[in-house]
């Protein structure tokens, strides 16, 4: 099943940025996935495949595409 991804969802990665910081906020959606480091707002473009094998988890979720709010994983 692929990967769910909203606009605004926080991920957690396996490696960490060198700024510090883990965890990066989905800013773009495509077939490549636009992510915005939380530590030092540095941007990065990822493709679905890279992401889906970097991802640890989900830290919240953002909005789903029907503007539903989903609900935050335990
Ligand atoms: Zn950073």
């Amino acid at each position: 099943m692929p990967l769910e991804l909203f606009i605004d969802d926080v991920v957690q990665l396996r490696k960490g940025h060198p700024c510090g910081s883990d965890r990066w906020r989905v800013i773009r959606l495509g077939a490549d996935i636009g992510l915005r480091c939380l530590g030092c707002d540095r941007k990065i473009l990822l493709s679905r495949r890279e992401l889906e094998k970097r991802l640890k988890r989900f830290v919240s979720r953002g909005t789903s595409p029907e503007g539903i709010p989903v609900a935050q994983e335990a």
